[in-house]
């Protein structure tokens, strides 16, 4: 898919990741929409590259709905590439101390991690199947934000692992479906990287974590993400797969 002059939605694009990916296909040329509930800095950055902010809880269907159709008509088209990045990261035992349990915890990171992906993947795909085909009938793009923690979930992530695993899982099956509407679904695992979401971590956990990473020895930089997402959106042949960004990274229990 051409990324220049191309609608694309971002979620969670007032920060990291997404934040990331939305300047640097604006700067390809595309008319980025930045959905995040944060509208501040959904706003801050569409002003600076000249996109759309619209406030939305990824997990909502309405919202969404609405965020799909607002981007349609401000940009005369449905967005071709959509990229998932919203996503909250809490960490919790399954039985915690003096035995409180955490199906509050559980329940909200997959509200958000998978169901909001779902649900903007869905909203996304039913608005990219009626488009007009282009080369190799390929009519959108659909990039998914898992984490390496979908396979090396550490001692708290049970939550956040399983909403990662599940993205992850339903790459494959949702590529396979819409395939016959020439829609692409690929994720991404990313290991460590930089961003307001690391930055909430205490300084000797982020030094443990780094000197974790074998090559090179420091946190993913957003940007390294986007240009793998551009990869991604502009390489027809990758399809229904999660691919690691890691800089070799496994984690360890804890
Ligand atoms: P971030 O906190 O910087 O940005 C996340 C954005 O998502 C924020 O702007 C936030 O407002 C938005 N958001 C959260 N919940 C939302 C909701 N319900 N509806 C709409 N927007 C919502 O985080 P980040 O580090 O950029 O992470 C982006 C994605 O990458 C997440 O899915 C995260 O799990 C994943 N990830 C990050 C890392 C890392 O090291 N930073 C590693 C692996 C995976």
């Amino acid at each position: 898919m051409q990324i220049d002059g191309n609608p694309v939605l971002v979620t969670g694009g007032g920060s990291g990741l997404g934040a990331a990916t939305a300047r640097h296909f604006a700067g390809l040329g595309a008319s980025v929409a930045i959905l995040d509930y944060n509208l501040e800095g959904a706003r801050a950055l569409a002003d600076e590259i000249g996109g759309m902010a619209i406030q939305a809880d990824v997990s909502d269907q309405a919202a969404v709905g609405a965020a799909f159709d607002a981007a349609t008509a401000h940009f005369g088209s449905a967005p071709r590439i959509a990229v998932n990045c919203a996503g909250i990261g809490m960490a919790a035992r399954i039985v915690g101390r003096e035995g409180k349990l955490s199906f509050d915890v559980f329940e909200k990171t997959l509200r958000v991690n998978l169901f909001g992906t779902y649900n903007v993947m869905s909203h996304a795909a039913k608005r990219m199947a009626e488009l007009t085909p282009l080369e190799d009938s390929e009519r959108g793009v659909i990039i998914n934000t898992a984490s390496v923690a979908f396979e090396d979930g550490q001692l708290g992530q049970a939550a956040y692992a399983a909403s990662k695993g599940a993205i992850a899982s339903m790459c494959l099956p949702a590529a396979r479906e819409l395939a016959r509407s020439g829609i692409r679904v690929m994720a991404i695992a990313p290991g460590l990287f930089h961003t307001p979401m690391m930055e909430g971590l205490p300084e000797e956990v982020a030094a443990e974590i780094t000197a974790n990473i074998p090559f090179p020895a420091r946190l993913g930089q957003a940007r390294e993400f986007a240009l793998l997402a551009e990869q991604i959106a502009t390489n027809r042949f990758l399809n229904g797969t999660t691919i690691r960004l890691d800089g070799a990274v496994r984690l360890p229990p804890r």
